[in-house]
Parts: structure tokens; sequence; C-alpha cells
């Protein structure tokens, strides 16, 4: 195969400065929580669902799924345990 050619131009065209996600009107953030999965005793962060209504996520270790509703008035805390 002789792809370097094409590659090359493909570079070329697409690259002006390298921030195309950042101009595409979604924004880059998403919301996140730390939750302490006491089930396997780790420490991880969930992130907002498409929604933005809760929290979703799983347990890295045996999968066991969490949501956490986010309430109208916001939730204070930033911390979150699993049992
Ligand atoms: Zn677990």
């Amino acid at each position: 195969m002789s792809s370097d050619e094409s590659m090359t131009s493909i570079n070329l065209i697409s690259e002006p400065a390298g921030r195309r996600e950042s101009q595409s009107g979604e924004p880059a953030k998403r919301k996140f929580v730390g939750i302490k999965f006491n089930c396997c005793r780790i420490y991880v962060r969930i992130y907002v669902n498409q929604e933005g209504t809760a929290y979703e996520g799983h347990c890295p270790k045996c999968f066991k799924p969490v949501k956490l509703k986010i309430g109208t008035g916001g939730t204070s805390s930033r911390f979150f345990e699993a049992y």
C-alpha cells in the first residue's frame, strides 16, 4: 500500500489550528461527580446523562449500576457513596 501521500493531503486540508471540537457548538465540559462504590471500595467519577437529569455510571469492577437524580434545586454535594 502507498497511502502516505493521500494521508499527507488530508492533513493539509483539515488542520487549520486543531480546535475543531470546541467550535462545533456543543459544550465540551460534562458535569460529573465523584462517587465511591462501597461494594468494591473504588472511587470514580460518573457523568451526567444526555438529558442532564441524573448522573449515571457503574462500578468499574463489578459493574453495579448507579443513578443519581439531579434535583431542580441542584445537589449541593459533589461526593456520593453507593452501597
Ligand atoms: Zn463494585
